[in-house]
């Protein structure tokens, strides 16, 4: 499983920087994760316009999913446009959260047709997608989020989308070959509850769920990258990194 980062700057693009947006392939088959600010000029600069085979958002706050709204006009109105609809798994709001996105008035809205440019299906069980096992749980934040674990050929990824500390990311996160967590600020008694992780949180997470791997991710750019990475190393005690934009990342088995 190949793990090709997009974007990776937390709550908003920074200068040169997509916000957040991931690639996971194996066998062939291209699952896109998050599609935030930036994200589809950077796909297309890292793979052809309509190559991705599933989109999976982990929630609707707009550094997650507001390029979905330029992909629609993409796969809409191309002069050669893909001949099925595109698979999104997403909150159960992703659809009119779409339409409303992008048509500024109720006459344009109530004409639009999502469904023969995607296909929208919930989350919160375990689905099959191309290769890929991916279960999804509900994690601490202020809208209906969900956290991940991706599995494929014995090998697996835990993503905590956008969350505080919880259960569900301890119990997706168990036992991973790969941690991508966030971690959008250094830590202190007085962060708001249930919104993000801290870098020693994320840190605690990896090292609670014995993760072979940690990758820190969405930072946003008005907090210190290297200060959230040494909180997090220090708790966690393994091998970790920040991604950067553009990385490629093997998640194999732990060697
Ligand atoms: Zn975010
Ligand atoms: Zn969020």
């Amino acid at each position: 499983m190949l793990l090709t980062v997009l974007g990776c700057s937390g709550s908003i693009p920074g200068p040169g920087a997509a916000a957040s947006g991931y690639l996971l392939e194996a066998e062939g088959f291209t699952l896109a994760l998050e599609f935030g600010n930036g994200v589809l000029s950077r796909f297309q600069e890292e793979r052809p316009l309509f190559s991705m085979d599933a989109l999976v958002l982990s929630h609707l706050h707009p550094d997650h999913c507001v390029d979905v709204s330029s992909l629609y006009v993409a796969r809409k109105y191309h002069p050669e446009p893909p001949s099925t609809p595109l698979p999104v798994y997403a909150p159960a709001e992703a659809h009119s959260r779409f339409v409303a996105a992008y048509a500024p008035n109720e006459a344009e809205r109530s004409s639009l047709d999502f469904t023969d440019v995607f296909s929208f299906h919930g989350l919160g069980s375990t689905v099959e997608i191309g290769p890929f096992t991916v279960d999804s749980a509900v994690v601490a934040h202020p809208c209906e989020a969900y956290g991940f674990r991706i599995s494929c050929g014995g090998v697996s990824l835990a993503y905590t989308g956008d969350s505080g500390p919880c259960e569900a990311l301890d119990s997706l996160a168990a036992g991973v070959d790969v941690l991508l967590s966030e971690a959008s600020w250094t830590h202190a008694p007085d962060r708001q509850p249930d919104l993000h992780l801290s870098g020693r949180q994320a840190g605690e997470l990896a090292a609670r769920a014995g993760a072979g791997r940690l990758l820190v991710t969405h930072v946003p750019p008005w907090t210190s990258r290297e200060a959230v990475l040494q909180e997090a190393l220090s708790a966690f005690g393994g091998p970790g990194e920040l991604v950067v934009q553009g990385g490629r990342y093997e998640v194999g088995e732990r060697t």
